[in-house]
């Protein structure tokens, strides 16, 4: 309350003005402060507020989504809604645990972990997509496989293994570790096997659904430093994982029924001719959390992965691009690898169609790439560091589709 005082009593407890020399004076007990004080105390926090949300600002995540999501394209070819998604996830999961120890905290507002589905069939770039990332973000990166998880006998133990990757990746930094990326494959395989409770109890999915749950919604875990089982004498590091980024993946084959269905009984007119016009990749764009509970994942589970990225088959073009174009593409790293024998490697424009022909066949996405290049690269590789005076080496169809050798040509020896 403000209150004109008696001029002779009164004075600043801070300045010392009395009140013949202030516009007025607030009491405290035994206290006075005039309004000159408290304008320039305004003034002095208001400075510090603005300094303070100076650093912050500095603080503040460097790596916006756009900038993401270019170094994403660097070595993603395609999956464009996938790589945005991530990128915008990314940029708000970091921002939300920088804004954990500051003065954003302040407020209500708790911005919740947003741990990413990855739906897209195989070999299109899930793990790449993930493993690119930490990469990019320069954070520790552990991959496991979920049907690995199913397999041991003791589930809690097993999915913490994880966790013991993720430290062993952070070089044993306990805080880097903490702040670090999962992703764990296959996750459509611990599906359980009936949407109703079944009489019989599910232990091969379920049970790993529910210590999945556990890591990520966040908890401290007792994790031995070196892997394996826990013993009873042995000290356990304590790790948590609130501010892990989890990243799932999974084929989930037969989902895009699941969605078909729910469409077209919700929707029929609407939806009725829909699965002649749409093919199943354009489908898992209308994913639904009720369509992951029919496919078998328990509610809890799906509640803590609020991000989905539908990912797409690989066109043909696709898999051009990707043989040649990402920044460590296969053909790259083998022309690197002649390069250092200094002989250029060629590949006549045709190989690369008849590759990805090849590949197509296989329905193992880009996976199948590599192995197909491998396999006529082999012979190559291990003859041609015996040859003299070979300047370039160059693939051609009939390498591939008959066996036949590429053609080498040599230096000119009068030259030489
Ligand atoms: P999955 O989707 O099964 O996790 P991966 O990410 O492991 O597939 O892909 C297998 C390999 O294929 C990768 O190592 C990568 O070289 C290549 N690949 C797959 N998709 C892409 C893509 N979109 N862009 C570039 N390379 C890709």
């Amino acid at each position: 309350m403000v209150k004109k005082h008696s001029q002779k009593i009164v004075k600043c407890s801070f300045c010392g003005r009395d009140g013949s020399e202030v516009g007025s004076m607030i009491a405290g007990p035994d206290v006075y402060i005039c309004d000159i004080c408290i304008t320039s105390s305004v003034d002095i926090l208001k400075n510090n507020l603005a300094a303070y949300k100076n650093t912050k600002a500095v603080d503040k995540p460097k790596r916006t989504p756009q900038v993401i999501k270019k170094a994403l394209d660097e070595y993603v070819i395609g999956q464009e809604r996938a790589k945005k998604v991530l990128s915008v996830a990314v940029y708000n999961h970091y921002k939300r645990i920088s804004s954990r120890s500051s003065f954003f905290e302040l407020d209500d507002v708790e911005i919740e972990k947003s741990n990413i589905l990855l739906i897209g069939p195989t070999g299109v770039g899930k793990t790449l997509l993930a493993q690119t990332l930490s990469k990019i973000l320069d954070v520790p990166f552990a991959i496991a496989d979920a049907t690995t998880l199913t397999e041991a006998g003791y589930v809690g133990d097993d999915v913490e293994t994880v966790l013991v990757h993720l430290l062993q990746a952070a070089d044993y930094n306990l805080e880097r570790a903490q702040k670090g990326i999962v992703y764990i494959d296959e996750i459509d395989k611990i599906a359980r096997k009936s949407e109703s409770t079944s009489i019989t109890r599910d232990v091969s999915g379920e049970g790993v659904q529910q210590a999945l749950l556990k890591i990520l919604e966040g908890t401290v875990a007792g994790i031995p430093p070196k892997g394996g089982r826990k013993h009873p004498e042995q000290s356990l590091i304590n790790l948590d994982t609130k501010n892990i980024l989890f990243v799932l993946g999974g084929a989930f084959s037969g989902i895009d029924q699941i969605i078909a269905t729910r469409i077209n009984k919700n929707k029929m007119g609407f939806a009725s001719d829909l699965k002649d016009r749409e093919t199943d990749d354009d489908l898992l764009k209308y994913i639904q959390p009720e369509d992951l509970l029919k496919y078998g994942l328990i509610p809890e589970l799906i509640g803590r992965i609020p991000i989905f990225a539908p990912l797409q088959t690989l066109s043909e073009e696709a898999m051009k691009s990707i043989l040649s174009e990402p920044k460590n593409a296969i053909l790259k790293q083998y022309k690197k690898l002649f390069m250092m024998d200094n002989v250029e490697l060629e590949f006549d424009p045709f190989v690369v169609d008849a590759i990805v022909e090849r590949a197509m066949e296989r329905k193992t996405g880009a996976r199948a790439l590599r192995s197909i290049v491998e396999d006529f690269m082999l012979d190559i590789m291990y003859d041609l560091p015996a040859k003299r005076n070979v300047e370039k080496c160059i693939i051609t169809k009939d390498v591939i589709e008959h066996g036949k050798d590429p053609l080498f040509l040599k230096t000119d020896k009068k030259s030489a």
